[in-house]
């Protein structure tokens, strides 16, 4: 059977757009296929910002948030543009000290500030005086969906043929590699990578791969100070420690900043899912900013945005023959996108991944049954 390219791509949110740049930029021929259109709000990839930190509750994580940060500076490089916005990120509440034992772990260096000395650095802040507070001056702001398109550009002048508004109906597996077929056509290659996010669990069941991953309505609220002043990323831990606060500056609007709760909404069928917010939570994130910000306005916006979660929020990034599964998500994936990118297209060409895969197993207990 003769193959059409290197490998093919089914999904063209941020990981699909990472893994096709990384791969034609080793000379691969690649096929990236989207339903919708590069940057679409359906999935999990939407909006304009993601929090980057290396603040992580194991020092796996902080090592890879640490390599990740130099992945974002190249992709930088390459596409002309700033991608990530340094801010510094504040972890707020007794919460925090599993975050500051792995940071100390994996020897980050960060500095706990007293709530008066976070005032004068950012004056729109407000937080009780005896909050226990510790500033990762790495933190910042991914600008989620230029990101997108910058790498769906890179990739598409790197010789990716990006086919946008092309669903994948069935990727199957023989002894040659993948068959991918779209309405009305078929597509082959030796391997594919399945960067499809709240919708890869179907296609990998098809394909003989069952998985647990299950798709959560998320949503983030937007507000304004009335008074511009810079903010900080922020994860509130003093709230409510599962459905945390967190805060995310927009830095190319000054003063625009948006909140929301950490996977706090329920499990939904991507395809059939609401784009109405859950006023509940309007109301909670707006109480949290009434609360903890000088005088600002709702902006009227809430985005809705879905989570793809396993039951431990480690994500998936593994090989089954032909197919490398990558499932970067419980709601915490975008900071690592570049490096992903590159996680993926290690695992389709062989190469060895620039970190290690065990805890991302797609076979590992958790996962099971
Ligand atoms: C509200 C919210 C807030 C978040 N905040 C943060 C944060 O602050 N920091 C952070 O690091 N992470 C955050 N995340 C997580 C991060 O955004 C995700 O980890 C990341 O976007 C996942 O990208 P993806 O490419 O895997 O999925 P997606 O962006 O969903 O991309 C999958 C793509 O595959 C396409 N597709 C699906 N099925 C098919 C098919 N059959 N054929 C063709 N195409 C198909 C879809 O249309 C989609 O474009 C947040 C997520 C949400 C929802």
């Amino acid at each position: 059977m003769g193959q059409d390219f290197d490998a093919i791509v089914v999904g063209g949110g941020t990981m699909g757009t990472a893994t096709a740049r990384s791969l034609t930029e080793r000379g691969r021929s690649v096929l990236l296929l989207e339903r919708f259109e590069i940057g679409h709000p359906k999935g999990s990839s939407g909006g304009p910002t993601r929090i980057f930190r290396v603040a992580y509750h194991h020092p796996d994580y902080v090592r890879m948030a640490r390599r990740a940060l130099q992945e974002w500076r190249d992709l930088e490089g390459k596409a002309g543009e700033t991608l990530l916005v340094t801010t510094g990120g504040l972890d707020v509440g007794a919460g925090g000290r599993e975050t500051a034992e792995a940071l100390e772990a994996a020897g980050e260096r960060f500095e706990y500030l007293k709530p008066q000395a976070v005032r004068e650095r950012w004056p729109a802040l407000r937080f009780e005086p005896d909050a226990e507070i510790f500033l990762q001056e790495d933190g910042g702001v991914c600008m989620a969906e230029r990101t997108v398109k910058a790498q769906a550009r890179l990739a598409a002048e790197g010789g990716a043929r990006i086919l946008q508004n092309t669903k994948v109906e069935r990727v199957t597996t023989n002894g040659d590699g993948v068959e991918v077929n779209t309405e009305g056509s078929t597509y082959r290659a030796p391997v594919a990578v399945i960067a499809a996010g709240p919708w890869a669990g179907d296609l990998l069941s098809d394909a003989g791969l069952p998985s647990r991953l299950v798709p959560s309505f998320e949503q983030v609220t937007y507000f304004a100070l009335d008074e511009p002043s810079p903010l900080p990323t922020v994860i509130d831990w003093t709230v409510d420690p599962v459905q945390t606060p967190y805060v995310v500056p927009n830095p190319e609007e000054p003063g625009d900043f948006k909140v929301a709760l950490h996977k706090s909404g329920p499990a939904v069928n991507p395809d059939e899912r609401s784009f109405d917010p859950d006023p509940d939570r309007v109301a909670r994130v707006t109480d949290y900013a009434r609360g903890h910000f000088a005088p600002h306005r709702p902006t009227g916006a809430t985005d809705t945005c879905l989570y793809t979660n396993t039951p431990d929020e480690d994500f998936v990034l593994d090989r089954r023959g032909p197919l490398v599964i990558g499932s970067p998500c419980s709601g915490h994936g975008f900071k690592f996108t570049p490096l992903v990118g590159r996680i993926l297209a290690d695992l389709a060409t062989g190469e060895r991944p620039p970190v290690p895969l065990e805890r991302f197993a797609s076979t590992r207990p958790t996962l099971a049954g």
